[in-house]
């Protein structure tokens, strides 16, 4: 079965400008007279031209992609959510792209531990002594989200080349560059790095190409038109909308495996990860049968019907196959003399069941626009070693928070351990409540001092009371293997 195809595609000749005018925009800061050049047209990188816009400097985005397909949903953290509101057009599109499923947790064979329940932020108290926490989580269609981005990148005038593929990074003493596959050289006073996992950036940051290893797992993931699952009456009757029409998000643990299905008015989404240990890379447009993945589910005990009824009823130009790649937390993000950084993926990976990695790239964007404004033309290079320091810390206990709570998914599968199936710590205070400009504007000179004068710095977006020691993922999963708690110290919930 096929259905017409209608993810999103971006050319070069992909124009939305709204009657030709920028739309309504974000005050924008005078111009730096910085010029910046981003690698990747993906989350990280969209994001990180509109703030740099915004901040004032001159920007150029350059994509390997002549035609971008993009497909699945992902969940977009309230740090990000914040950052795309403060464009007042974005904020609109946003509330109106976005689903807001209620959540259950399921033991593998699909019985129900607990749930449907909203996910709730942990509130904190505000000055005026209100309870704050964001009231809602927002879940995306991903090619959806990626064309707001988009649009509202080419209403002010960036419009992204696409068909232009990064072979080389370099810098020189006041410049940075790349080198594209045509030998072209284009040269900026910043280069930013958001081109994904694969990114060839690290021959500069690391001095050597840093390659991306199979975490040992893969994933099988779908979207398609929910009339085309609901033609079968027995996922019409186990996979229906709350009586007001909210969507509804399945969490099924167990057996090493993590499986989600979702369904809203419009879309039935379903995604399982498998131990894997082909030696491939990542890939957006590997595809793959139904039929392959029955024949998996046919060997997990319990596994019900239902869930094999909504796998038959995949379109098969939608059941994407997708190896799960990741890298060791590397603390260096920028080149030695400072002019290329990495943000996204290029930076740090996640694993998709930390929900986290997207959130981090947006963040990484305004933190990087904020840092290059408070630094100023004279002192770029310095923009992007305060940057680094802001956010490492932050985003290397995310990542570990990811491996822990997908290890520990995987071994909790009895309806005593509730908690222990849900996500430690995703939901916490020092998560959702950072707001990386400010964090930019309230630290730039105190992590200035602390890399000039060597003046001591503690990073306070992290877990309070938690003191970071570097780790391998070898190390993490050497002690689940032996058994061992993985320490956590400090308050991560
Ligand atoms: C199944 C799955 C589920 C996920 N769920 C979530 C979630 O719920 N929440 C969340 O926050 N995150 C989630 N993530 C992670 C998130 O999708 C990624 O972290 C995020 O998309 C990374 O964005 P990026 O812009 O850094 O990189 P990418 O999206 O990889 O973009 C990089 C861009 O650079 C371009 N590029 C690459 N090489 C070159 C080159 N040589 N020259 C020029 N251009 C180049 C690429 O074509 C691409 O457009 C999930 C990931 C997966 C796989």
């Amino acid at each position: 079965m096929t259905v017409p195809h209608n993810n999103l595609r971006f050319t070069s000749n992909h124009l939305t400008n709204i009657n030709g005018s920028q739309g309504i925009v974000p005050e924008k800061s005078a111009p730096s007279g910085i010029s910046v050049l981003v690698i990747g047209a993906g989350v990280a990188g969209l994001m990180a031209s509109l703030e740099c816009w915004r901040k004032g400097h001159e920007v150029r985005v350059i994509e390997k992609s002549a035609t971008r397909i993009l497909s699945g949903n992902f969940t977009i953290g309230p740090t990000a959510i914040r950052a795309v509101q403060q464009w007042p057009d974005m904020a609109e599109e946003n509330e109106r792209i976005a689903d807001s499923p209620w959540i259950s947790w399921h033991k593998i064979n699909g019985e129900r531990i607990s749930g449907p329940e909203p996910l709730r932020f942990n509130p904190t108290v505000n000055s005026s002594g209100q309870v704050e926490a964001p009231h809602r989580v927002y879940r995306h269609s991903r090619p959806a989200f990626h064309k707001m981005l988009s649009d509202q990148a080419e209403r002010i005038g960036i419009i992204v080349e696409y068909g232009k593929r990064v072979t080389g990074y370099y810098e020189v003493d006041d410049k940075a560059g790349v080198t594209l596959e045509n030998g072209e050289r284009i040269e900026s006073d910043m280069v930013i790095a958001a081109d994904g996992i694969g990114s060839k950036s690290s021959t500069v940051t690391m001095g050597r190409e840093l390659r991306a290893r199979s975490s040992g797992w893969a994933m099988y993931r779908a979207a398609f038109p929910v009339e085309l699952a609901m033609v079968d009456p027995l996922v019409r009757e186990r996979f229906q909308l709350l009586e007001d029409g909210t969507s509804v998000m399945e969490l099924w643990m167990g057996n090493g495996q993590h499986v989600v299905f979702g369904r809203s008015e419009e879309t039935m989404t379903w995604a399982m990860t498998y131990a894997d240990d082909r030696d491939e890379t990542e890939s957006w447009s590997k595809l793959t049968d139904p039929k392959t993945v029955l024949k998996m589910t046919a060997t997990i005990p319990g596994w019900p019907e239902v869930a094999d009824r909504v796998i038959k009823r995949t379109p098969l130009d939608r059941l994407h196959d997708f190896k799960l790649m990741w890298r060791e937390p590397q603390p260096c993000w920028a080149s030695p003399n400072g002019r290329v950084v990495q943000i996204g993926d290029a930076a740090h990976t996640f694993l998709p069941s930390s929900g986290s990695g997207a959130t981090q790239g947006i963040e990484d964007a305004v933190s990087i626009a904020a840092c290059l404004g408070l630094a100023g033309k004279d002192n770029v290079p310095w923009a992007s070693k305060v940057h680094n320091k802001l956010r490492f810390e932050r985003v290397v206990c995310l990542q570990k928070l990811g491996i822990v709570n997908q290890e520990s998914r995987y071994r909790s599968v009895n309806s005593k351990n509730v908690s222990q199936s849900k996500s430690k710590g995703l939901l916490a205070t020092w998560i959702w409540r950072h707001d990386p400009e400010r964090y930019a504007v309230e630290n730039y000179e105190k992590v200035l001092a602390h890399l000039v004068e060597g003046v001591p710095f503690a990073n306070t977006n992290i877990p309070p009371g938690h003191v970071y020691k570097p780790w391998t993922i070898d190390d993490l999963l050497g002690a689940k293997e032996r058994g061992e708690e993985i320490e956590l110290d400090g308050n991560w919930d």
